[in-house]
């Protein structure tokens, strides 16, 4: 049984299943269920991209260009289309009971990113006032950053993963 070992290409095109080399660009639907993994939809060409319209019935969709990972990323992904070595880092929030030893033992220089307060705090506290009379803890707007953080870096790897520069709001999910 020969398996992964002799991979010469990515994944075939889902339309006209021509070989999509690594590093190579491509083209996935905007619409999540097409791109999703499990799914896996990614077209040599725009065309290839159009034809699968005739059944997708999408109301709004676009092609977007991407690319290929390399064949050391794929091998390594268990999905074939996520590098997970690749992916950031995500901000590790330790629970408040544990110690401080682990959160030290966890919190190394690239798993941790240092960030201002990223809420407005008084529009925060403001909210939480007004839905429940209660009052706001430094620790929560902590939590709360750190959130958002994490929220960024999941988006990045999406964009990243769309190959493009710009990080959009299908992005955050
Ligand atoms: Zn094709
Ligand atoms: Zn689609």
């Amino acid at each position: 049984m020969e398996k992964v070992q002799e991979v010469t290409y990515w994944k075939r095109c889902s339309t006209c299943k021509k070989e999509i080399g690594f590093r190579a660009p491509h083209y996935v639907c905007s619409v999540s269920t097409c791109r999703h993994p499990r799914k896996g939809f990614r077209f040599c060409s725009v065309e290839c991209w159009d034809a699968h319209l005739g059944f997708a019935n999408h109301r709004e969709a676009w092609a977007e260009d991407a690319v290929a990972p390399t064949k050391e990323e794929y091998l390594q992904s268990e999905e074939g289309y996520i590098p997970a070595e690749r992916a950031p880092k995500r901000v590790i929030v330790a629970p408040e009971t544990a110690s401080p030893h682990t959160r030290l033992a966890h919190e190394t220089p690239s798993a941790s990113v240092q960030t201002d307060t990223l809420i407005v705090v008084s529009k925060v506290k403001a909210l939480i006032k007004e839905r429940s009379g209660m009052s706001t803890s430094q620790c929560c707007i902590d939590a709360l950053t750190k959130k958002v953080v994490g929220e960024c870096l999941k988006a990045i790897e999406y964009a990243t993963n769309s190959g493009r520069k710009t990080v959009m709001g299908r992005d955050v999910k």
